[in-house]
């Protein structure tokens, strides 16, 4: 077929057969290596969305395609009925990582956070009188976005997310980021946890500040609650640390992940410290797909490549001069730039206009980035992106914005 035919053919079937719940970018993509992706005309694209922060360590790694290719050959799913090898080691892994305790593998992000909510849920039956419905609720923050679920939903307070799909989950209730009082303020006798993203992703890139995650973690102690901390997108490793958390020093009760842990291959998966992992029993979770060897595998060889090619250093270095550089846009620019916000690889451009137009001329210039709520212009580049990949994506924001001054 030629790429022309591959082309037309690829928008009809979307147009005809697909789901219209996204307005997707007028761009069939068909081959990725490291930071680089190609479309169907054979037009390259420097590829800062990374699948939304989950091809983490670029498309195509050759020992994370190796150890998948190898893995398929051997064993696919056995379900969780039964033990498989790769489950038993990533748990270790990410509890030598996380601290003490056990966990759970899933899907997705909002699977992980289902789990997590459950969690809240068996934490206040065993605060509460043992009796259902007495200790339920979950303190989240303004902005926050938990996935699609019917827990996540309920947990992310956007009326684009939650409009048409009430009644949600009840015992929800929101903070502001970064003001402990108003979460101090929501805490009653019902209240059985605090649930925030360290880093929002999808609310626009909004740091939890050190102080404000050691102020929930010692109002979590001294009331008893569990302070849950979704990673799901800032985690394994985005922030030039494996856990977005441990720049603040704070230890959580509870972490969901999913998104860069398979490197492209879906996983998601939580962590529970060893004071709350034992309220999950026999039964009263589960998962089909969960935790599957290849699924394992592939995580497996990102946390390898994490060690092996010292990424964390990479991306904690790299993002010094790079920072550096976006910052000085905003000083060149600033009747369109605001400011940029994040940290490591995690980060974003706040625009004075919607930032979709943005995307799309950052697109047509050869650079594919993600926005995120409120005029937001995120950069998700992989952890082994070079300096020189960093440096190009800083030079096309220059030319995109020069023009647009032109204009
Ligand atoms: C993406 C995301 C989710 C949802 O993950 P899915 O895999 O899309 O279900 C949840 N929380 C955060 C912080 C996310 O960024």
């Amino acid at each position: 077929m030629s790429a022309e035919i591959v082309r037309t053919h690829t928008a009809d079937l979307y147009d005809a057969h697909v789901l219209q719940n996204y307005g997707r970018a007028p761009l069939t993509l068909v081959r990725g290596r490291g930071a680089k992706v190609w479309d169907d005309e054979g037009k390259g694209f420097l590829d800062f969305t990374s699948g939304i922060a989950v091809s983490a360590l670029g498309h195509c790694h050759p020992h994370w395609v190796e150890t998948v290719q190898k893995q398929a050959g051997e064993l696919i799913h056995v379900s969780n009925l039964f033990r498989n090898p790769n489950q038993g080691e990533l748990a270790r892994r990410l509890v030598q990582r996380a601290g003490p305790g056990r966990v759970f593998f899933c899907n997705s992000g909002a699977e992980a956070n289902e789990g997590l909510l459950k969690l809240a849920r068996l934490h206040g039956m065993r605060k509460g009188s043992g009796e259902e419905g007495k200790c339920f609720k979950v303190l989240c923050a303004e902005n926050a976005f938990h996935g699609r679920t019917f827990g996540g939903m309920s947990a992310t307070p956007q009326e684009k997310i939650q409009g048409r799909f009430r009644p949600l989950v009840p015992g929800f209730a929101f903070g502001r980021l970064n003001d402990l009082q108003s979460f101090a303020d929501l805490i009653d006798d019902q209240t059985a946890a605090i649930f925030v993203e360290t880093i929002q992703g999808e609310g626009g890139v909004n740091p939890a500040t050190p102080k404000f995650l050691r102020g929930l973690r010692a109002l979590c102690s001294k009331h008893n609650l569990l302070l849950m901390l979704d990673e799901v997108q800032c985690g394994a490793g985005r922030t030039g640390k494996f856990f977005a958390f441990e720049h603040a020093d704070v230890r959580p009760d509870a972490i969901g992940m999913a998104k860069g842990l398979g490197g492209g291959f879906p996983i998601g998966a939580i962590w529970i410290g060893e004071t709350s992992a034992e309220l999950f029993k026999p039964g009263s979770h589960g998962t089909t797909f969960g935790g599957t060897p290849l699924a394992c595998a592939a995580a497996l060889a990102v946390l390898d490549i994490i060690e092996k090619e010292k990424l964390l250093e990479h991306v904690t270095r790299e993002s010094v001069t790079w920072h550096a550089q976006l910052r000085s846009l905003v000083e060149q620019y600033p009747e369109h730039l605001v400011g940029i916000r994040g940290s490591g690889f995690m980060v974003g451009l706040q625009m004075r206009a919607d930032a979709a137009g943005w995307v799309a001329a950052l697109r047509e210039a050869g650079l594919l980035v993600p926005m995120a709520g409120g005029n937001v212009v995120r950069m998700l580049p992989p952890l082994n992106a070079t300096a020189a990949e960093l440096m190009q994506a800083v030079t096309i924001f220059a030319d995109v914005l020069k023009a647009k001054k032109i204009a």
